[in-house]
């Protein structure tokens, strides 16, 4: 706790006051000096609680000013209140806040906010008391009368060194009052609970699995780069099943070995458990974990333990990146390709890109991994940027799997039917063969549409430009957007039609019927976030799959991620067309990634080989024949060009404005008077406002503004200037968006 002390007391020229810069997680840009008492003192990076208005705050200590300096006189500051008992940021956090704040557009409290996201964490935990037995106690020195209740206290105590309250009063059979009368008679005494740690030092030298030769050559390069203990960007780029894993735990161990912190970033933390499983196995000890799922005590103990250094490896989802380690050794962005790490929300960040940052703010090397790495990352590595280190094969001889387009035209799926005969063959098959099988869809729910049969009406979401997702399962009609929802209908809204409503292409659930209808004696299980919510559950279902009590998955891009299911050996795509469309430049390449990545679950073991089936209405589109032929390469150079002739990133900059409001009339205005002061130069376009493609999102009415510009122009101090010259009435949200990946 804090001594209060607030009296403001400048003292005389003589005395040796410090003036020092606080920053606070407050949404403002800048620091606010204070004055140290002087029976503190204070470097950059403590925590310390200040006086701010009638509030008392958590701040940082940034830097050291000049006493005299004039924008503030010392009479008018206030001193700190105190020094918390808590270890001190790295200063290399300081700086990666100030760049991260400078690059989002983002006022520097807010990101501070999202390092000092648990508050509570940076108060020292209180330490528990137990009780043990006075070393002097004897029944006839003690003021205190024999009953059969105290002696079975004493019994037990004899026995036992300490123990907390409620545990002798279990134990002995005993209640509260008969605890109380021993410690009022001095019979036992109070001690301190000894702090057990709840995270250990994970043991490098284990020995792992044999790596081989390729694994090896690329583990040895990781692990150089680890000791080399400088900022260096590695891609690790090896195809599906190649055993990447493996090979960057050679790098955590290297950085173990000698005492420093890894960050590992994943991109759906809830689905880890066979990594976690991995890593246990590797190492003797499971990491710490980040993510939304933990408790309020967790996330407590978690970032304590981080900032004090006693967390030696973490593996996290992309908040992670704003933990406050202070010896970071290492960090790893697995699945570096994924658009799970870019945050769409709040300050609009992609943690890949910033962890290049973070690793070159704390001097340690940076490993991104992934089958299908990112045009940005390629680029870097083209570019001499990034080293690569490549994985060409599967792991044991495993081949690669067979990927073989169905054209839907020729293919035709059964009317009312949504799976082409030659998937349906290979299916049949692969169950008889007593393999599992795997349908990707990327569409949760029965169906993505419900429309009147007698009218047309299409149920929509009344707060969203979004049509509502009937669920089945729940027996509603559901928005993905805003969480709105109702009961499926009987009749039809508009024209009150009974019966009327008919449901429109299909959702997992209604592959999942098709499934249970072709193939009645297989285990079927759709896998989507409706049916797998948590930790828990996904590591079930894991097991599950491992246990080979289920025959087919029916899932959404949920399982497309990094599982490695031996038994896998057919993966129908469903709608392989599905992600080819709207307008977004990255929709290409981002199909490519991510039917690669679920066609690369098939066939993971050697005795097992894998089929893939994409169906599709075009079997001649590049990302089809590319994946065919499995020629990433070509691909990704075909791709390139096109993008730097038109210079999209990561050949030309870009950023996105997204205004909204719930008066579109205001949402308009706004538009338009940033439009009269729009920036205008060589190398630079500003598109816009138009109405987003999602105009109305939870009640606001949206409009978008593009701007691109050449390489050579940075973007941040022409939004900067543009964007503070404008006042926006208040009611109107104006969201900064630099790289933005979403374009809805
Ligand atoms: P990737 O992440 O590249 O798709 P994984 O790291 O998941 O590949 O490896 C695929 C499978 O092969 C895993 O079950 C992994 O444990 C196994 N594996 C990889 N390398 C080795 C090795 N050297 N020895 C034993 N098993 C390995
Ligand atoms: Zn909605």
């Amino acid at each position: 706790m804090c001594p209060s002390n607030n009296a403001i007391d400048v003292k005389g020229p003589e005395s040796p006051l410090t003036r020092v810069a606080v920053g606070l997680p407050l949404p403002m840009a800048g620091v606010y000096d204070y004055l140290v008492p002087s029976d503190i003192s204070v470097k950059p990076g403590d925590l310390v609680t200040v006086p701010f208005g009638p509030r008392k705050l958590t701040g940082v200590v940034w830097s050291f000013r000049d006493l005299d300096v004039d924008d503030l006189p010392l009479d008018k500051l206030k001193y700190i209140d105190c020094q918390l008992d808590c270890s001190a940021l790295d200063p290399a956090i300081l700086k990666f806040v100030e760049w991260v704040a400078a690059y989002t557009l983002s006022p520097q409290g807010v990101i501070l906010r999202m390092v000092l996201s648990v508050p509570d964490a940076t108060e020292a935990p209180k330490q528990k008391l137990d009780y043990a037995l006075a070393s002097s106690f004897s029944w006839e020195a003690a003021d205190l009368r024999k009953t059969a209740a105290r002696e079975a206290v004493v019994a037990l105590m004899t026995e036992q060194r300490q123990l907390p309250q409620k545990d002798i009063e279990r134990r002995a059979g005993v209640g509260a009052s008969v605890v109380k009368s021993l410690v009022k008679a001095g019979a036992l005494e109070a001690k301190l609970r000894p702090i057990t740690k709840a995270f250990h030092w994970p043991s490098p030298d284990l020995s792992g699995p044999t790596l081989a030769p390729e694994q090896d050559t690329a583990a040895g390069k990781l692990v150089s780069s680890v000791e080399d203990n400088k900022f260096s960007v590695t891609v690790l780029d090896g195809v599906t099943g190649s055993g990447k894993t493996e090979v960057y735990f050679e790098a955590i161990a290297a950085a173990l070995k000698q005492g420093r912190q890894v960050m590992v970033l994943l991109p759906e933390i809830a689905l880890t458990s066979q990594w976690l499983d991995r890593f246990k196995q590797r190492f003797g000890v499971m990491p710490a974990e980040w993510h939304s799922d933990l408790n309020g005590r967790e996330r407590r103990q978690c970032w304590r333990a981080v900032i004090s250094g006693e967390v030696a490896v973490l593996v996290g989802a992309r908040s992670a990146l704003f933990l406050p380690f202070p010896k970071l050794g290492l960090i790893i962005i697995d699945e570096e390709h994924d658009q799970a790490f870019k945050q769409e929300d709040g300050v609009r960040y992609h943690a890949r890109d910033m962890s290049v940052v973070r690793a070159k703010q704390s001097k340690c090397p940076l490993i991104l991994s992934s089958a299908t790495p990112s045009m940005e990352s390629l680029n870097n590595v083209n570019h001499g940027r990034y080293i690569r280190v490549i994985l060409p094969r599967r792991f044991a001889g495993a081949k690669p799997p067979k990927i073989i387009p169905l054209d839907l035209k020729i293919d035709v799926p059964d009317r009312g039917a949504w799976l082409a005969p030659s998937l349906v063959e290979a299916i049949k098959e692969a169950t008889e063969r007593g393999e599992q099988s795997l349908l990707f869809l990327n569409r949760r729910g029965y169906a993505p549409l419900t429309l009147c049969r007698s009218c047309g009406h299409r149920l929509e979401c009344p707060s969203c430009s979004a049509w509502l997702v009937e669920h089945r399962l729940l027996k509603k009609l559901q928005c993905h957007h805003c969480g709105y929802g109702l009961p499926l209908p009987e009749a039809c809204p508009k024209c009150e039609e009974k019966q009327s409503l008919v449901p429109c292409g299909p959702g997992v659930e209604r592959v999942a019927e098709e499934v249970s209808l072709r193939f009645p004696e297989a285990r079927a299980m759709v896998v989507s976030s409706d049916t797998v919510r948590g930790p828990v559950a996904a590591a079930e279902f894991v097991s599950i799959v491992e246990r080979k009590e289920v025959d087919i998955l029916i899932g959404t891009q949920l399982i497309s991620k990094g599982y490695h299911f031996p038994h896998l050996t057919v993966v129908g795509v469903v709608d392989a067309d599905l992600g080819l469309f709207g307008g977004d430049f990255r929709a290409s390449e981002r199909s490519f990634q991510l039917l690669q990545q679920v066609a690369g679950r098939a066939g993971r073991d050697l005795e097992h080989p894998g089929k893939v089936f994409l169906q599709t209405h075009d079997p001649n589109h590049p990302v089809m024949c590319a994946l065919a032929a499995n020629d990433r390469d070509a691909f990704y150079a075909a791709e390139a060009k096109e993008r730097a002739e038109a210079k999209m990133p990561p050949f030309g900059r870009m950023a996105a404005l997204i205004l909204s409001d719930t008066k579109e009339s205001s949402v308009d205005e706004a538009c338009a008077r940033l439009a009269r002061d729009a920036p205008n130069g060589k190398g630079l376009q500003v598109w816009g406002p138009a109405p987003a493609p999602i105009t109305l999102l939870r009640g606001r009415y949206r409009r978008r503004f593009l701007i691109q510009a050449d390489l050579d122009n940075r973007l941040q101090p022409i939004l900067f200037k543009w964007l503070s010259a404008v006042k926006l009435p208040s009611s109107v949200r104006l969201s900064v968006d630099i790289d933005p990946y979403n374009f809805l």
